[in-house]
């Protein structure tokens, strides 16, 4: 097995500890054809990147153009309401190469109603059974409206943290052609979800390191065994050369 690309990688420009040279190398070290630095959106709590560092996050990915390993200029965004709103920067929109999109428990959701949602709903479900399957038709209603409404690459993380009808956002994805993310470092967290959209769907999977250090990055092994131990289709995994030896 050989992986390809790692389209979701962190830096020191939201909370892991490599720079986006640093990631670059380690790229390279490992032949990939391409690395992607996906920062936090701005509305994730106290480690998305804030709108007016954007720009400059961009200029600093395309300085690197040209190199043998292709530096990508993702975004993780967050989808901020139920309508699928995310919050991806007006004037980054058309810089970007992928647009990853997640739920995280964290963040700053558009208007009063989302916060019900995000906050209220979900502190209810805590409590009531009846809350939780709200909250759950909630979330799953904003991630496939967003991936109606947007020009998804990937989601991420289907389920971590936040339960989903993973069924339902699997059929979306796969009418739209958008990959859903194993995820190396939340592998136990979206086993079921990744096992139920494999088999109620034919959608399509990338793999992620999503790395917070250089040294994560294409690193696919566990998520390989991970997608085997589950019975998917390998052709069905996009970023990996299963013919050929890690070099
Ligand atoms: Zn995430
Ligand atoms: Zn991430």
């Amino acid at each position: 097995m050989r992986p390809l690309a790692d389209y979701h990688t962190h830096t020191r420009w939201s909370h892991a500890s490599g720079s986006v040279e640093d990631n670059l190398r380690a790229a390279e070290a490992m032949s990939l054809e391409a690395v992607g630095i996906a920062e936090h959106g701005p509305n994730m709590l106290f480690i998305g990147v804030a709108r007016r560092r954007w720009p400059r996050l961009a200029e600093k990915i395309a300085a690197h153009n040209g190199r043998a390993t292709r530096l990508l200029f993702n975004i993780e965004a967050n989808v901020i309401s139920l309508e699928g709103d995310i919050d991806l920067p007006a004037d980054v929109a058309a810089h970007i190469d992928m647009l990853l999109v997640g739920l995280h428990p964290h963040v700053i959701p558009k208007g009063l109603e989302n916060w019900w949602t995000y906050y209220g709903l979900r502190w209810l479900s805590l409590l009531s059974r009846r809350q939780r399957h709200k909250l759950y038709d909630a979330y799953t209603e904003a991630l496939i409206n967003c991936v109606e409404r947007h020009p998804v690459d990937i989601v991420v993380h289907p389920g971590y943290r936040l339960p989903i009808d993973s069924a339902a956002l699997a059929a979306a994805c796969a009418r739209r052609g958008v990959r859903l993310e194993i995820n190396c470092r939340h592998l136990d967290a979206i086993a079921a979800d990744i096992s139920i959209a494999a088999r109620t769907s034919q959608v399509e999977f990338v793999l992620s390191s999503d790395a917070h250090h250089p040294r994560e990055i294409g690193r696919f092994q566990s998520g390989c065994t991970f997608a085997d131990s589950l019975g998917i289709d390998r052709a069905r995994i996009i970023n990996v050369d299963w013919q050929e030896k890690q070099r």
